[in-house]
């Protein structure tokens, strides 16, 4: 196959943790003989600082020309004046509202090698193996937003709107009934339906999807507070968790927990399937952000990155053999003791981002002669969505 991948490194670690995942990409194209084409362009901080502009145009237009986007992470304490007027956040918040990414899955599957850097005791993490679907382009991100000074004089008055449209909620039910009916199917609905009118419009919406589109799943409500409660409490009960931009994004945090680092996770924001194409166009990140306390030390996890490209080859190119060599090859690493610090048991040797990045390029290849000659030969429990 012959594809062409954008690659956006972005700031802080974001460059670090894209030079592996591109090293993977290359181990995958020359263990499986595709022709993977990849231009790089700037966004986040790096692009404002050499454009102005956190999302320039040349950037936006490498993306929708490709068929499918690769992204580091954005943002670092250069660019954290309150009052700027361009903030890199606004380059990652555009590129989703731009390309039309409103489904961003984030897989949790904790890896034994990793229960040591878990805080949750390694009985609760057996069989955890679940994936939030996060609304990415609606909500409270992006809504008006206002502040100026307050009508009585004292202080200020700041406003963030949360608005979502019944079409907003029903695209994204699919894209998680769809993916549970695939998996155990179940599926949870978070929400805060007692107190916010949105997630009232949320609940009756994903209720009457479910039902006339996915009977056969077993669909489960729970409010945002009480679900921060449960992913701790019994993890292993999820399979699908759909949910609104903000909790998404915030208990998706807090679930990269049960996996022992936030470096190890991955992302997939997808978007319509676009008119001649056979898959979802969609980008890929690692869920972290651009840990500025540890960049340019080669102290960054690629394994978020890497798996991202996992996903990028299942759900962007239709490439499930060359993903499920992908994530094995990542198992098998991480199976061996090699890891950053982040996810090593405490007193065990860390290896640095690059050396974690060529031992799972080097192993690529022989799980592909894996894959190719046994369709179960793959990665454990099977693979990550
Ligand atoms: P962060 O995810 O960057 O870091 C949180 C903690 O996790 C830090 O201690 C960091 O060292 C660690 N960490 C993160 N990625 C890691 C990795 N790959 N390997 C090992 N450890 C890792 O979140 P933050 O500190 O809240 O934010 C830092 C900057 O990143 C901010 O400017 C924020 O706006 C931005 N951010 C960007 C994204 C994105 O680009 N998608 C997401 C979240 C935050």
């Amino acid at each position: 196959m012959r594809a062409v991948i954008a690659a956006l490194p972005g700031d802080g670690v974001g460059p670090e943790v894209v030079a592996e995942a591109l090293t993977a990409l290359r181990a995958v194209a020359s263990a499986f003989g595709h022709d993977f084409i990849v231009g790089e362009a700037l966004i986040g901080g790096a692009a404002i600082d050499a454009t102005g502009s956190p999302l320039p145009a040349e950037t936006l237009g490498l993306c929708r020309s490709a068929d499918a986007v690769l992204l580091g992470a954005v943002g670092g304490p250069k660019w954290d004046d309150p009052g700027a007027r361009v903030r890199p956040e606004q380059g990652l918040l555009g590129i989703r509202k731009e390309l039309g990414l409103f489904a961003n899955l984030r897989p949790v599957r904790p890896h034994p090698a990793l229960a040591a850097a878990s805080p949750l005791r390694p009985e609760r993490l057996a069989d955890v193996d679940l994936v939030v679907v996060r609304e990415l382009t609606g909500g409270i991100y992006f809504g008006a937003k206002s502040r100026g000074p307050a009508p009585d004089g004292r202080g200020e008055v700041a406003t963030d709107v949360c608005t979502y449209s019944t079409q907003e909620i029903e695209r994204v039910t699919r894209v998680a009934g769809a993916l549970a009916l695939r998996r155990r199917g179940r599926l949870t609905s978070i929400d805060k339906a007692n107190v916010l009118e949105t997630s009232r419009l949320w609940r009756q919406t994903v209720t009457r999807v479910v039902r006339e589109e996915f009977p056969q799943l077993e669909l489960e409500h729970l409010l945002v507070d009480a679900a921060a409660m449960h992913l701790l409490r019994r993890p292993a009960d999820f399979d699908v968790i759909v949910t609104e931009n903000m909790f998404g994004d915030i208990l998706t945090d807090e679930a990269s927990m049960l996996a022992g680092s936030i470096g190890v996770l991955p992302s997939a924001s997808l978007g319509d399937v676009r008119p001649g194409a056979a898959h979802r166009f969609g980008l890929f990140e690692p869920i972290h952000g651009s840990a500025p306390d540890i960049a340019g030390r080669g102290l960054a996890n690629p394994v978020g990155a890497i798996l991202s490209v996992a996903m990028l080859l299942r759900h962007a190119l239709g490439l499930e053999a060359e993903a499920r060599a992908l994530e094995a090859a990542v198992d098998d690493t991480l199976q061996s003791g090699l890891m950053t610090a982040d996810a090593a048991a405490p007193g065990a040797r860390a290896s640095s981002t690059a050396e974690v990045g060529a031992a799972v390029a080097a192993r690529v290849a022989a799980h592909s002669v894996l894959v190719i000659h046994s369709a179960t030969a793959t990665c454990g429990k099977g693979e990550y969505v």
